[in-house]
């Protein structure tokens, strides 16, 4: 057990993945009982749900939301005066499945949905085996190809979070020109459909070395009243809360005061620490 000072942690972790999604390791008890041993006070299973090809083996199946959901619950009631936990999915944006889309995630009592774009135009942006990771692929092209999606999963509204929104940076391909642009759109959309925009920290382990979206991003979506959530990113226990003491201090210099947590699709606030919160140290 490591020494924790419970005033003056973040411990909200909303974006776990599980054995379901096919690239995941251990029990989804082993998460919450490495959530619990870390101090945390709320986490939120996001796991896949991909129906695109490439990327749907690395997903449940819609057969299998049910199975899914219901397995959180046991659990939520399992944990509870320990721990929360939340229940959430991390949709793959595919403009041919929306209505599927919106039927799941009405169908059952989500706490949360999140929405990403791991594969836009059918292109993987998100695998290391991918051409656009080896860095065969023109970076414009790929850039203007996922702000265009992510323009049009923005219209759509059967999601509460945009999952890690400058994914594209992951392999560190730099496009010719900026596209600043693109993305203030983008923030002002967000702003505007009051969507909470997710701070990722699994870009500390990727190429792109700094959470998902960069400092820049995350200061725009202060300004522009848009609020967040914070997650890991989480395929196996021991990276359940990874660099959040190096993202905290950033979050606090962007301008935010606290995070948001959702329950059934309302959101509410969890205050961050003054220092950063980040006095654990992980064992
Ligand atoms: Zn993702
Ligand atoms: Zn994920």
């Amino acid at each position: 057990m490591n020494s924790l000072n419970r005033n003056n942690i973040l411990g909200v972790d909303y974006h776990i993945h599980t054995i379901l999604c096919n690239h995941a390791g251990s029990s989804m008890e082993a998460y919450i009982k490495k959530a619990v041993s870390m101090g945390f006070q709320e986490i939120c299973f996001l796991d896949h749900l991909t129906l695109t090809e490439p990327g749907h083996e690395f997903s449940m199946t819609p057969e299998e939301v049910p199975l899914y959901f219901n397995a959180v619950q046991m659990l939520k009631r399992r944990y509870i005066g320990i721990i929360n936990i939340k229940a959430g999915l991390e949709i793959d944006f595919n403009p041919f499945y929306v209505d599927l889309f919106q039927k799941i995630s009405g169908s059952y009592a989500f706490d949360v949905i999140g929405s990403s774009l791991h594969f836009p135009g059918g292109i993987d942006v998100v695998s290391r085996k991918s051409e656009w990771s080896r860095g065969e692929k023109d970076s414009d092209y790929i850039y203007g190809l996922y702000l265009e999606s992510l323009d049009k999963m923005i219209d759509h509204s059967y999601f509460d979070i945009v999952c890690h929104l400058d994914l594209v940076k992951k392999f560190g391909g730099t496009p010719s020109r900026s596209f600043e642009n693109e993305f203030n759109c983008i923030i002002e959309k967000i702003s505007r459909k009051k969507l909470t925009v997710e701070v990722n920290t699994s870009g500390y382990i990727h190429p792109a070395e700094e959470a998902y979206p960069s400092f820049d991003i995350l200061t725009k979506c202060c300004k522009s009243g848009v609020e967040i959530t914070l997650g890991s990113d989480a395929h196996d226990p021991e990276s359940i809360g990874q660099h959040y003491d190096k993202v905290l201090p950033l979050i606090l210099q962007a301008g935010y005061r606290h995070v948001s947590v959702f329950t059934q699709r309302k959101r509410s606030e969890i205050p961050l620490p003054a220092g950063g919160g980040n006095d654990w140290s992980k064992g």
